[in-house]
């Protein structure tokens, strides 16, 4: 189990310090994660996956479609304790490990259990399982959230050691959305996002419509981002290819034609956001935070007047942005 942050970060002093002594309110955010635990933000009903770690590879990624999950924590029977998580991201590296050619079969994926590829997954993620009690705040899960750049936070009851919820940024700030309308706004929202340092604006890791599958899964290692704007020649936005999207390629049973393009891909996905979702950067904050909330994406991708990304706004940064920076905590991913 995470330690939380240290106590400081938690009695309010550093954040006394950092409040910008023209926005009373800028605080508020960092008070209500602090004030609600874990537990308030599970669900009355979702559905939870567990895999044991002997189940083989391929198996288990089919499973991860058919069961519409995107993440499943990962049970070793011997050691009788979860030990890590499977996500998608683990499915990209297996991909982009071992595919040669779309006539070679990926032995690894096709033959080997979990526990078989667990030490060449660690590589990309070299740590423990990072979980959170229900106890705990949700101050804390973002913390961890984003000082490990992880996407999935299993909420492991510490009596039973049942996994109760699987935590994300998505559901966080859709708490926030429900149950932040009681507490005073605070006035940095009215701030264009111009104005304000929240997002990524330089080096943004896009794609050609006409790379091929595999360039992409190739970026997606090599910069760890979650979503990649797919461009034309003039670097406008057409698309957008998350890591979500890759999972498709294990429902469509092609992971072996990476040679398709970025396009071609797209037009493949089953279901999917229509459009891409942007944001400019004249709009206010508080405009940006209502539609990745209400579009429960995890980021928009930031244009300009003529459809050039100039950006990403991820859920990353707006939770870094209105919770941990007001208490002193300072970009935990750079
Ligand atoms: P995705 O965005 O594809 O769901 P993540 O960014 O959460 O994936 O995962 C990145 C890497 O970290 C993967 O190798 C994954 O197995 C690992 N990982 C994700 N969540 C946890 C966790 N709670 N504890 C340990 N490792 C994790
Ligand atoms: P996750 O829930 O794993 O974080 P994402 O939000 O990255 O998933 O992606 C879920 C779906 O929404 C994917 O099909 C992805 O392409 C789509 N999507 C995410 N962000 C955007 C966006 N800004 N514009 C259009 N589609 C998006
Ligand atoms: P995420 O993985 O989306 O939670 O975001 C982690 C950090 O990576 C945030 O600061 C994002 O703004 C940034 N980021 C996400 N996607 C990209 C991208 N395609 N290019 C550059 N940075 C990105």
């Amino acid at each position: 189990m995470e330690p939380r942050p240290e106590d400081t970060f938690m009695d309010g002093l550093i954040m006394k310090d950092t409040v910008p002594a023209s926005d009373p309110d800028a605080n508020v955010y960092t008070k209500f994660m602090m004030n609600h635990c874990c537990y308030d933000a599970i669900p009355t009903s979702s559905k939870l996956v567990i895999f044991d770690t002997t189940l083989q590879v391929k198996k288990a990624f089919f499973a991860l479609v058919s069961n519409g999950v995107r993440a499943a924590p990962l049970w070793d029977n011997k050691l009788q304790c979860f030990v890590g998580m499977l996500t998608i991201t683990d499915f990209i590296n297996i991909l982009h490990r071992y595919w040669q050619s779309p006539l070679i079969e990926i032995y690894e994926l096709e033959k080997h259990k979990i526990e078989e590829c667990r030490e060449e997954l660690l590589k990309y993620s070299n740590h423990a399982l990072i979980s959170i009690t229900p106890e705990s705040s949700l101050f804390d899960a973002i913390y961890s959230l984003l000082k490990y750049k992880i996407h999935r936070l299993p909420i492991i009851d510490p009596e039973s050691g049942n996994v109760l919820h699987i935590l994300t940024h998505k559901r966080i700030l859709k708490f926030l959305h429900i149950f932040g309308t009681m507490i005073p706004k605070p006035r940095y929202l009215q701030k264009r996002i111009e104005e304000v340092d929240i997002g990524t604006f330089k080096r943004i890791a896009t794609i050609q419509e006409t790379a091929t599958v595999h360039d992409a899964l190739a970026v997606f290692v090599e910069r760890r981002v979650s979503a990649l704007p797919v461009v034309n020649e003039e670097g406008k936005v057409k698309a957008l290819y998350s890591r979500f999207d890759v999972i498709n390629l294990a429902a469509q049973k092609n992971y072996n034609n990476l040679n398709m393009t970025m396009m071609e891909a797209i037009r493949s996905r089953p279901c999917c956001v229509d459009g891409v979702l942007k944001c400019y950067p004249h709009e206010t904050l508080e405009v940006i935070i209502d539609r990745i909330a209400e579009a429960e994406v995890h980021r928009l991708v930031l244009v300009d007047q003529d459809d050039v990304v100039r950006g990403i706004v991820s859920l990353s940064d707006l939770l870094q942005a209105l919770v941990l920076t007001p208490a002193g905590i300072d970009a935990l991913f750079s």
